[in-house]
Formats: structure tokens, C-alpha cells, sequence
């Protein structure tokens, strides 16, 4: 905490940057929430809200000059704690950088402020006929600067790749204020480092991400969004092979439900109706998108025929509109529900789908040794080979929270997999860092840091610490 004089001086300079009223401090930050599920009010210095990447720069020059720590806010729907702050840190929301600065249909991309929310984006890029990818059940409020710095996933990685996969150029701003301009428009450009990649997914602890370019792809003109239940995880991974094999590159979803998750979302007090029985132990949801309704109508049906036939799905559900499409996601977007099992822990872990199975049972052998009682429940991108559980022990108490946490990630070694698929590290994973990343990796990240950040001022204690 600063002294008085200290706090005075720095509300001053940062007022100076971008105007008394884009300084909130005292009292104004009360009414706000310190995160996305938080009923905290916010603790900080101060929260500045700049309009331009100028006043970005300004503002990290006046924390700069006063070795002032600087944590960047965008939608705070991140669910690794990299937006936390304390009383000690001044927070730089992009809430009013929220410009699309330009969509174009031509060279099919979007050059956009890093405030921009994803879901505006979505829809100004489907008013033109276009499609911005990205999709996850954040939309409303993430915003693009959130979704580069975290290299969002989401609902159609399988055919549109990570965040990173969608991003041309971006601008971002380092610790000392100064303005690295990336903004490349190209899809190809091979002129040396590729800056860009420095900042995606690096959590905001290299830069503030100021604007990108994104990539658009065209509308699709159908969509076709599918439930089916399975018997076997094996017969999980070969209906995904089949359905990819016979879509020609039109799938764009598979997400998979463990019957506990299924239930779950389809009984009470969960408002989601159950589109078939409960009493399969795998459910998948699928999508297709293609440029020809009936053909890529024709086409589902005949993978659909075919899986029967193979016996490799119990039971199907096709939605034959909007709403039925829209109840099918919600039932995977509900995610809230699993609360009800009782307080936990969740996991965002990735591993090879071939091993995926023993992985899983790895963990569950793990947690059933040490809490008799436990709950996971179990779904995920699994097309992408990422897995999310959320852990209820059955038992509260100094100690538990981590021993959960080492039956989930310790098992991953054995299987070459990720503490983290997409959500990234921040504060809650990077006691494991190592489990993922070896000590020469580790050492590059710190020198990296050290590089762009020598006083360590941007969301520190993220990812790393100082070597
Ligand atoms: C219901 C729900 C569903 C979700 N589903 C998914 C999913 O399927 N896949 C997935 O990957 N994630 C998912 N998430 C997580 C979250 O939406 C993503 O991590 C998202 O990209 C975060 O964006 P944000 O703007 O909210 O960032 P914030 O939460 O505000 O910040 C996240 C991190 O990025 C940093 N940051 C934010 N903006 C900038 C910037 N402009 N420059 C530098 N650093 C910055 C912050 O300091 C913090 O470290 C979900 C979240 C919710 C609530």
C-alpha cells in the first residue's frame, strides 16, 4: 500500500493520462465486482479506463517511472485467477477500447480494439456474412484482447483451430509504455520473428494488448447439430473418426458428456429438458457446417446410417431448428450445475484421446483411494483431446484442495499430457507449471519476462516468477 503522499502523486499522473473521470479509486470502485462470479467488490489502487493505444502507453509509462504493478482486465471470465489484484495494484480495464475498427469481406478479416466483447465481433462479422470462429460459453462478456492474451479454445477448435490460429497482427504495449505495432494483415508474411506469438496467450504478462487483426472465414450457409448416445469410450473415438471421415472437413464441433455430466444438466432444478435416456454412459454433441444445406443434410444422415449400422451410437437426436440446436448447446453450457454436487475443484487438462481413457481412470483410482466419497464429473472438447472435470472430494479441510489438484495433474506425466488445454496458468496452476514444461522451457519464459518486463511490473506472479 503507498502512503498517502504515494497514492495522491500516482492518481494525479494517471489523471493527467486519461482524465479525472477514467480513474476510478475510493469509493467508485466498490460497485464494482472483482470478477465475472464474484460478488466482491474490487480492490485496487486505482482502475483506469483508457479510450486509445496512447493513453495505454501513457499510463504504463506513469506505472513504469513508479515501479507500480499493473494488472489488465477485459472481461474477467478467465477461470485461472489471472485477473486478481490486490490493494497494492492499479488495474487497466480495456472496457472502452470496444471499437471495430474495420470488417472487411474481401480480404476476410477484422481489425479490431482489444475491449471489443467476442459476441459483438460474432455478430458484426455474421451481419456481413462472415464468420468470426471463436466460441466459447464466455461470449457475452470475454473480450478479443482477453481471448489473445488466454489463446482461447472453445466449441470449434477441431476445424478452426486456437485463438492463436485466428490472429494476423496485433499491437500491443510493453511495461516501459513503448507501442509494438504488429499489425500485420497478411496470411502469409515470413519476415522474421513472428512478434505476435509473444503475446498470445501470454496472459498480459509481456504487454497490454492494445488491437488486432483477426481472420473471418465465410458463413456457413447450414448447420447441423446432432446428440447421440454411446455405449463404450472406444466407440466415443471411432465415431469421432467416422464422423470426420464422412463430414469432408465440415465438422466443427464434438463435444463429449459423461453420463454424470448429462444428468446433471437434464435434471432438476436444471432447466434443460433430456433429449434421450439417461441411462448411456457417453453422450456426444456434434456439428457440421457446410455451403449446401440438403447436401450437407444428405451427408449427415448417411454418417448418421453408417454409425448405426457400425453400431457404434445407441441413440440420436438431429435438431430441426433453431431452438432445438440452441437447447442442445445450453445443456453444454451449463456448467453451473455441477455445484450441485458440492464444493470442488475444476480441471482443464488435455491429453492423446488414445490415452485418454486410462488417463481418466488413473485419476478416478487416485481420488477414490484417498476420498471414498468423491464426484468427478467429467466432459470436454473432445475432439481436441481436452478433458474438463470438476472434483467434489466429499470432505472439506486444510490440505484437501491440493491433494485433489495432484490426483488430477501428477497422472498426466505418465501420459504426456497438459495441466492446462485452454484455459492457461495464471495464479491457480503455476504450482504445476513444471508437470508440463521442463526447466529449460521454464528458463526461457523468465528470460523472456526479464526482457520485456525487467521490473516485473505487468500481472506479475502469472505463469512464472522471477527467475
Ligand atoms: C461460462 C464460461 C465458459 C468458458 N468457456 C471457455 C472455453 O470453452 N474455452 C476457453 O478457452 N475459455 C473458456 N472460458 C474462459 C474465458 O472465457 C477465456 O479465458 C477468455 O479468453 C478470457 O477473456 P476475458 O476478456 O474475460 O479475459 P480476463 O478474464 O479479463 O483476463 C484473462 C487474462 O488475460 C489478461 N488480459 C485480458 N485482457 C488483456 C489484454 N488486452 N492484454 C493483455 N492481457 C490481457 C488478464 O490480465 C488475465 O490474465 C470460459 C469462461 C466462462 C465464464
Amino acid at each position: 500500500m503507498g502512503s498517502v503522499a504515494e497514492d495522491t502523486d500516482l492518481i494525479a499522473a494517471l489523471q493527467a493520462a486519461v482524465g479525472a473521470d477514467q480513474v476510478l479509486h475510493g469509493e467508485r470502485l466498490a460497485e464494482r465486482p472483482a470478477g465475472f462470479w464474484s460478488r466482491h467488490a474490487l480492490q485496487a489502487r486505482a482502475l483506469v479506463r483508457p479510450a486509445t493505444t496512447e493513453e495505454v502507453s501513457a499510463i504504463l509509462k506513469v506505472c513504469h517511472q513508479r515501479r507500480q504493478p499493473v494488472i489488465t482486465h477485459g472481461g474477467l471470465t478467465g477461470l485461472v485467477g489471472g485477473a486478481i489484484c490486490s490493494a497494492d495494484d492499479v488495474v487497466l480495464s480495456l472496457e472502452r477500447m470496444n471499437q471495430i475498427e474495420e470488417l472487411d469481406p474481401v480480404d476476410r478479416l477484422a481489425r479490431v480494439q482489444a475491449g471489443v466483447i467476442l459476441q459483438q465481433l460474432q455478430e458484426a462479422a455474421d451481419a456481413q456474412d462472415l464468420l468470426f470462429p471463436l466460441d466459447l460459453g464466455g461470449r457475452g462478456s470475454a473480450t478479443i484482447g482477453g481471448n489473445i492474451s488466454t489463446n482461447a479454445g472453445g466449441n470449434r477448435v477441431i476445424r478452426y483451430g486456437m485463438t492463436r490460429d485466428l490472429v494476423l497482427g496485433l499491437e500491443a504495449v510493453l511495461a516501459d509504455g513503448t507501442v509494438v505495432s504488429s499489425m500485420n494483415q497478411m496470411i502469409k508474411n515470413n519476415t522474421g520473428y513472428d512478434l505476435k506469438q509473444l503475446f498470445i496467450g501470454a496472459e498480459g504478462t509481456l504487454g497490454v494488448v492494445t488491437r488486432a487483426v483477426v481472420k473471418l472465414s465465410e458463413k456457413p450457409r447450414s448447420q447441423q447439430t446432432l446428440f447421440v448416445a454411446l455405449n463404450s469410450f472406444a466407440e466415443v473415438k471411432q465415431f469421432l473418426k467416422l464422423m470426420d471421415a464422412r463430414l469432408g472437413g465440415a465438422l466443427s464441433a464434438f463435444e463429449v458428456m459423461w453420463q454424470n455430466f448429462y444428468r446433471l444438466v437434464t435434471t432438476e432444478p436444471a432447466t434443460n429438458q433430456a433429449p434421450l435416456s439417461q441411462n448411456y454412459p457417453f453422450y456426444a454433441l456434434v456439428e457440421s457446417m457446410g455451403g449446401d444445406p440438403e447436401a450437407d443434410q444428405a451427408r449427415l444422415e448417411a454418417a448418421l446410417a453408417d454409425a448405426y449400422e457400425a453400431g457404434l451410437i445407441q441413440d440420436a437426436v438431429v435438431a430441426q431448428s433453431e431452438a432445438q440446436r440452441s437447447a442442445l448447446w445450453a445443456m453444454r453450457d451449463d456448467v453451473r450445475q455441477m455445484g450441485r454436487v458440492g464444493p470442488g475443484s475444476s480441471f482443464d487438462v488435455s491429453v492423446r484421446l488414445s490415452r485418454m481413457e486410462d488417463y481418466v481412470n488413473a485419476v478416478n483410482a487416485r481420488l477414490a483411494a484417498r476420498f471414498p466419497d468423491f464426484t468427478n464429473i467429467i466432459f470436454g472438447h473432445l475432439g481436441d483431446g481436452n478433458l474438463h472435470f470438476y472434483v467434489a472430494p466429499g470432505q472439506t479441510g486444510d490440505g484437501i484442495k491440493e491433494a485433489v489438484e495432484r490426483a488430477v495433474y501428477e497422472p498426466l506425466a505418465d501420459y504426456d499430457g497438459s495441466i492446462s488445454a485452454e484455459h492457461g496458468i495464471g495464479l491457480s496452476k503455476k504450482a504445476y507449471l513444471s508437470l508440463s514444461r521442463s526447466a529449460d522451457e521454464i528458463r526461457l519464459m523468465q528470460t523472456l519476462k526479464q526482457a520485456l518486463d525487467p521490473h516485473n511490473l505487468l500481472n506479475p506472479g502469472r505463469i512464472i516468477d522471477p527467475a
